[in-house]
């Protein structure tokens, strides 16, 4: 097992691919901190999936976009112990035509897609720093960081900015043993996507993008940042990643 006797916050993980991914880590062998904006039978199904694999879990409430929130989130997350592992996950996509696009729904989408994630990762690091541990990060980006879909000038930049984040801050924190990587799914199953899952006509237009054929699922993105977040890549920082059946590379 990758994780053995690893802490892990994953935002976002009420669903989809933070889900997946706690379930792998959990799988692997770390203890889970289960973060979501809404709580309750999602989350608590998450919790007990962890449990059943023999892992400790811990649901805590948060809107990541919020600096009060993300502070909360790190002192309640202490009952599982010093925190080894953060996966900045927590993202929504909304598509709006650029000549449309109003303030507020840039600064909605930048605020949990980007700043979230660096609000995290610096209080993360701050902690860690200061009790002199090392850790690790995992930053997910999107697709969109390489290829273009309608109506995302707000979706697509937040996303490939986290590329720049990660590079930024991984040269910032390597001397201090923190190691910090981006992954960048394709598409993948999932309730944020599912309109296009079920869309007779816009399926096909997207698999047809896809190398291998088909959308990946949570766990897929899971596998990929528990390596990234394991020793067996310590030496790797500051890079991104697609995990996408090939999207990105056609
Ligand atoms: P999802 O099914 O919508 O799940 C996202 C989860 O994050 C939801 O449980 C959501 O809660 C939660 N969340 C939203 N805002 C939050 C906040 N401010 N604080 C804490 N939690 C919050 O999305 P997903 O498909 O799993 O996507 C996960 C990440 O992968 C996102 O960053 C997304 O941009 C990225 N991504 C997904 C795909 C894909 O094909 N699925 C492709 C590329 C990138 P609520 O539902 O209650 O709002």
């Amino acid at each position: 097992m990758k994780l053995t006797g690893k802490v892990a916050l994953v935002t976002g993980a009420g669903q989809g691919i933070g889900r997946g991914i706690a379930e792998v880590f959990a799988n692997e062998g770390a203890d889970v901190i289960v973060n979501d904006i809404s709580t309750g039978e999602k989350t608590d199904q998450v919790a007990a999936t962890i449990r059943s694999l023999g892992r400790r879990a811990l649901v805590v409430q948060a809107d990541v976009s919020k600096r009060e929130d993300v502070e909360r989130m790190f002192e309640e997350a202490q009952e599982l112990g010093p925190i080894d592992i953060l996966v900045n996950n927590a993202g929504v996509e909304t598509i709006v035509p650029f000549l449309d696009l109003t303030d507020q729904q840039w600064e909605d989408v930048t605020n949990i897609n980007l700043k979230a994630g660096w609000m995290c990762a610096q209080t993360f690091c701050r902690r860690a720093i200061h009790e002199g541990r090392k850790g690790a990060i995992v930053n997910i980006g999107s697709i969109q960081a390489a290829r273009v879909l309608p109506g995302r000038t707000h979706y697509a930049p937040s996303k490939l900015a986290i590329e720049a984040l990660t590079r930024n801050i991984s040269a910032e924190v390597g001397l201090n043993g923190i190691r910090v990587n981006c992954i960048h799914p394709g598409l993948i199953d999932t309730p944020m996507i599912r309109w296009v899952l079920e869309s007779p006509e816009i399926l096909p237009q997207v698999v047809a993008q896809i190398s291998l054929g088909y959308p990946g699922k949570p766990c897929d993105i899971g596998y990929a940042a528990a390596f990234l977040a394991s020793d067996e890549a310590r030496y790797i920082t500051g890079q991104s990643i697609y995990v996408d059946g090939g999207w990105a590379g056609k």
